[in-house]
This record gives C-alpha cells, structure tokens and sequence, in this order.
C-alpha cells in the first residue's frame, strides 16, 4: 500500500504540491488527471524518492520514502516506473537492454536475467523483436519494452507518466492495451494520463489534481461521469 499524508513539495519558492494525502491499496489502480503544471509528475517522483519533500511523508508498504536510513535503491526496485519516452541504449539489443537491471541491481545470473526478459518481452508482444536494436522499433513498441523492462525487476506497484503522450495516434492503443492487460492482472498502478477514456475504464479511482492539489477524488463514475465541481467538468470538457 502506498499512503501519502499531507505531502508538500516546493522548487525554490514555488510550492507545487501543497498538502496532498491519498491511499493506494494493493491491486488498484489510480489515475492521476489535471492540466499542465498541476504537480502530477512531481507527485510520481516524490512516491520513489527522485524528489524530496518539504512536509508530511509517504510510506511504501511501510518503508517511509523520505526517511534518511531508508535504502532508496531496495525501495525503487519495488516501484516500476514508465515516462513519456525512455531511451535505451542504441549499442544493445531489445533483450540486452531489458536484462540489464535485473543483472546489476538484482544481481540475477545471466541465464536468470535472460529468462525473466524474454518472459516479459513475451508478455508485452515483442517476443519476436529479441535480437533487434531499440532504433529499430517503432514508438509503441518503444514504450512496451520500457514497460518490459520495469516489469523485469519484478517490481509491487508501477508508476505511469503519460506513458503514450509521445505517441502518434495510431500506436497508443498497443500501449493503453498493455497497460490495461497489467491492471487486469492486478498490478497495483498510479498513472499520470491525459487519457481520460482509458482512465475511466481501468481505473478504481481517479484524483483531479489543480494547482497543487487534489481537487477531487473518487471513482471514475463519480469523477468523470459526474463531476461535483465546476474546476473538474471545465478540464474533462478541454480534454476530450
Ligand atoms: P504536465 O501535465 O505538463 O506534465 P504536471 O502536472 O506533471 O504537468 P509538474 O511537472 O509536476 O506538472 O510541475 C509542477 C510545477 O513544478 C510546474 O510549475 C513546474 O514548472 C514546476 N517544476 C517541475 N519540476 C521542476 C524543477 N525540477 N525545478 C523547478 N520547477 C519545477
Ligand atoms: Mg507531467
């Protein structure tokens, strides 16, 4: 479970995130939906300690992310996490590039990372792109081997950023429909979507975030379907 009490964050002066409390229980999924500069990305890092806090915390099954004896590279291999676009070492192979993690930070053998690769590679459809260079895939099947890859480190909980946003039209789907297939698999999930179809589909719950903070929460039907404030209607109607 993923629990984040009254979190604050600031760059500098500017404060993005001003009192945030939310629970993520295992096997949901929460999406995350606001306008640009509401603080969703800065949110993400904060949840695996790339940015520290001002006030409040956050706890990870009980590992309190910003407490200094905390071992931020154990709590990460626990947290996945897939951005707009990740970029693979070109020198590597599709496989080469998934096994990668698992070698160094899990200190898997190399017959072990292999296995655990091709199985994810598998389970995201690129099973027949092994042996093929990252420049040689088109974008979805960029971002499914970066979902491959997170997946290799066997991690509880995976954290999307707009994952198909840097995605032509035509190949978001793939990617939508591999992210569904982990939250049917019951892959605890926060993501960052400006996908608010596939929000309201695969979601248990959705925030609206708004300068800062949550503006509203509940289930999909409640959020989106109908909205209570006027801030949450006025974003979903510049979206679709
Ligand atoms: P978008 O939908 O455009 O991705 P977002 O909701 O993810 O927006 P954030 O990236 O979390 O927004 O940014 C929130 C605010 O924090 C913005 O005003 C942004 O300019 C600021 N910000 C983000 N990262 C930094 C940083 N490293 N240094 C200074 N300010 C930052
Ligand atoms: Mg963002």
């Amino acid at each position: 479970m993923i629990e984040i009490n009254d979190v604050h964050k600031s760059f500098g002066d500017l404060e993005v995130i001003k009192g945030v409390s939310m629970t993520v229980k295992k096997g949901e999924v929460v999406s995350i939906i606001g306008g640009s500069g509401s603080g969703k990305s800065t949110l993400l890092m904060c949840l695996n300690g790339l940015e520290p806090i001002r006030q409040g915390n956050i706890w990870v099954d009980g590992i309190e992310v910003h407490n200094p004896t905390t071992n931020l590279n154990k709590l990460r291999q626990k947290i996945g996490i897939v951005f707009q676009q990740w970029n693979a070492f070109p020198h590597l192979t599709v496989l080469e590039n998934v096994m990668l993690a698992p070698r160094k930070v899990l200190g898997l053998s190399k017959a072990e990372a292999e296995a655990m690769a091709v199985k994810q590679l598998k389970h995201v459809g690129l099973g027949d792109k092994l042996k093929v260079f990252p420049g040689r895939l088109s974008g979805g099947q960029q971002q499914r081997m970066a979902i491959a890859r997170a997946l290799a480190m066997s991690p509880d909980y995976m954290l999307f950023d707009e994952a198909t946003s840097a995605l032509d039209p035509q190949l978001v789907g793939e990617v939508l429909d591999t992210m569904r297939m982990l939250a049917e698999d019951g892959m605890t999930m926060v993501l960052v979507t400006h996908e608010i179809r596939f929000a309201r589909d695969v979601s248990d719950r959705v925030a609206f975030f708004r300068n800062g903070v949550i503006h509203e929460i509940g289930t999909p039907d409640e959020v989106i379907g109908h909205p209570q404030k006027p801030e949450t209607a006025e974003f979903l109607k510049s979206v679709v």
